[in-house]
Parts: structure tokens; sequence; C-alpha cells
């Protein structure tokens, strides 16, 4: 069988460190990907001049598939953001965050298993700011019509693949009522079409107050741009924080893996990040491809290696590094290819 070439983007910070730990990983799950390696973010400003030059672009329309690490974005000026710009430019409309309880990993709450389905491309991430008067800004959000529609089809599709029971909308449409009202009609116009799915609308300051009382209630939530950055990095503190939850942008035309977190300068370079998100981001993208035994092997060689309390790295208050617990991984994933040994379900 021929190789599937996938772009990396390994980026900056942890980013390098991660993205070697899961392409380890995957390439021991014996996936046959083929890695077209391109640097964006801070790297690429030193080297192009541009943090997202076309050609990693070209790359990713191309391969159609991405395995991507953190890139930094500067606060307050300076580039627009890389991941705003690639979720624009290939029209990457649904972000995917699942958040599940993992076995062994430290946390207050148990039986966690929310989907984010989070819009991608509108909202308050449309960019366009300006200077009214000096003194005045103004941020716009946009909510269009068709993007409401499509990332709650998204979101019920979803909910009916993976024999999900319930999705729920949040808004804010009590105070914005133009534009969270027109993302609700459209949320209640699909749900009309999915009749065998529960469908229901909160609050946002409420859904928040719900999710960190009692999480084990939540299902699918969908919601506009800003709403799901927000509530998805709420979600990953439920179940273990941001070294452990991953994510995926997905469009028509191509989708691209990476974890919620970002570059951590605080522990950069220091062979310190929990590679998981990313590795977890991994395993996301070989059931996109359709590769499910070998994003099986690595989902159960890694729920065996992370009860291992000397594999925990630091944020799971262990003390293995990213190496260490990279190699573990991959230990397990060539032990078992060798042995033939199947995992109990
Ligand atoms: P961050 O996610 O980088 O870090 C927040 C905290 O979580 C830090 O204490 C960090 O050490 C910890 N952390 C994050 N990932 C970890 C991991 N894998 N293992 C262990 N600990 C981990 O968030 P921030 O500090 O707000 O952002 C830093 C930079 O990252 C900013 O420039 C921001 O724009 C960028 N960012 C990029 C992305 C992306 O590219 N997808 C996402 C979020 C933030």
């Amino acid at each position: 069988m021929s190789k599937t070439t996938v772009t990396l983007i390994p980026g900056d910070g942890i980013g390098p460190e991660v993205a070697r730990a899961a392409t380890r990983v995957l390439d021991a799950s014996g996936a046959d990907i083929e890695w077209e390696e391109h640097v964006a973010g801070g790297e690429a400003v030193k080297q192009f001049g541009n943090p997202l030059p076309d050609h990693v672009l070209e790359s990713i329309r191309r391969n159609k598939l991405a395995l991507k690490g953190p890139v930094q974005t500067q606060v307050g000026g300076g580039f627009k953001s890389v991941n705003v710009r690639l979720r624009q430019e290939l029209d990457l409309y649904a972000n995917l965050r699942p958040s599940r309880t993992l076995p062994s990993i430290p946390t207050r709450f148990e039986n966690v298993d929310i989907i984010v389905v989070r819009e991608n491309t509108e909202g308050l991430y449309s960019g366009l700011e300006h200077v009214v008067v000096p003194g005045v800004v103004e941020s716009l959000k946009i909510i269009t019509e068709k993007g409401a529609t499509r990332i709650a089809k998204f979101a019920f599709e979803y909910a009916r693949r993976h024999g999900r029971k319930r999705v729920t909308a949040v808004h804010k449409a009590n105070i914005m009522k133009l534009s969270d009202g027109l993302s609700l009609e459209c949320f209640r116009k699909v749900a009309q079409d999915y009749p065998d799915i529960e469908a229901d609308d909160k609050i946002i300051d409420n859904m928040c107050m719900q999710l960190v009382m009692r999480p084990e209630n939540s299902d699918v939530l969908v919601l506009e741009n800003l709403y799901g950055d927000i509530v998805s990095d709420l979600c990953a503190g439920l179940v273990g924080g941001l070294g452990v939850v991953p994510g995926a942008n997905i469009g028509v035309h191509g989708a691209i893996f990476e974890a919620v977190h970002g570059t951590a300068p605080d522990i950069a370079g220091q062979n310190l990040a929990n590679p998981l998100a990313l590795i977890r981001s991994g395993i996301m993208m070989l059931y996109h491809m359709g590769k499910d035994h070998e994003a099986e092997r690595v989902r159960r060689a890694l729920r065996e290696v992370i009860v291992n309390q000397d594999m925990k790295t630091r944020d799971l208050g262990g003390q293995a590094t990213t190496s260490q617990f990279t190699d573990a991984l991959v230990h397990k994933l060539e032990t078992d290819a060798e042995t033939g040994a199947q995992y109990p379900s």
C-alpha cells in the first residue's frame, strides 16, 4: 500500500518536542505516513518574513491533511494569527475538541465525556477591527446563516455517527439578540432534521457553571468561535488540563489536527512538555484517514502506558520527560507488533 503524505508543522515553543513525539508514535503504529515538514510561526518569520508562507498553505491544500504543533501569536499587534488564517483560508469551519476522562489522569471529576464543536471561521475572530475615533475601537462579530447552519449540521452529524444523545447550543442570545439569535435560529432549524437526537440550548454563563458543577451531564456542545475557544479550555481543565486534550480543524477540503494547548514558553526546550495532547490529535487523524486499526493500537497502548505513575509528565503529577514517555509508548507499540499482542477491549 502506498504511503499517505501528511503535512507536518512542528510550530513554536514546545511544538517541535511534541511534534517529534507524535510522529514517532504514529510511525510506530504502522500507519505508513510520509511527513512533509514545513515551518510556520516564529521560525517562518525568521526564514521567510511571513509566519504562514504560501508554500505551507499549498502543501496542506495538496495533502488535505496536516498535523500541527502550536504557533505563537503576538498579543495586541504583529501578524494576523497563523491559526486564524489557516482556518479561514482553508475553510476549516469545524473545530472538534473532545474532553474525556482518561483512566489514571488525576482530576476532580469522573465520567466526563464532552465534545465541543466550535465554529472556526466567523464570530469575533473575523479580524474586523477598527478605530472609530481615537479612544474608541470596534470589533465586529460576524454570524452568517450559512456558517451557523453548517456548524449545527456538523454537530448533529457527529452526534448521530458517534451515538451521542444530545446536542446543546451554547449562546448569549438574550443579549446579542441578532448575532447569537441567528445562530440559535439556525440551530433549531437544523435540529428538526435530527429527531433521533435531543436538542437544547443554554446561555453561556449558566453553561459554564453547569460544566464545573456537573460536567458528566454534558454531551455535544456547539458554540460560536470565541465561546468555543474559552469553553473548550474549561473542558480541558475538567479532564487533566491542556497537556491532555486533542483537537481537529475540519473542512470540506481538508483537516488539520492539533492540540488545544499553546506553545508553553515557560517549559519550551526543557523536555518537560506532555506530548499526549498532540499524540491524541494524531489518533483523531488516523481515524479520519480510515486507519482505524492503527488508531486503536495507539489509543490502547497509550492507556496502558499512562497508568504507570513513572510515565506521567510533570503536568500530570509525575516526573517523566517528554522523551521518556514517548520512548515507553513507542516501545509498547513495537513490542505488541512483534508479539502480535491483542489488546483487551
Ligand atoms: P499555553 O497553552 O501555551 O500554556 C498555558 C499553560 O499550560 C502553561 O503553564 C504551559 O506550561 C501549560 N501547558 C500547555 N501545554 C502543555 C503541555 N503539552 N504539557 C505541559 N504543560 C502544558 O497558553 P498561553 O501561555 O496562553 O499561550 C502561549 C502562546 O501559544 C501564545 O503565543 C498563544 O497565542 C499560543 N497559542 C497557540 C495555539 C495554537 O497554535 N493552536 C493555541 C493556544 C495558544
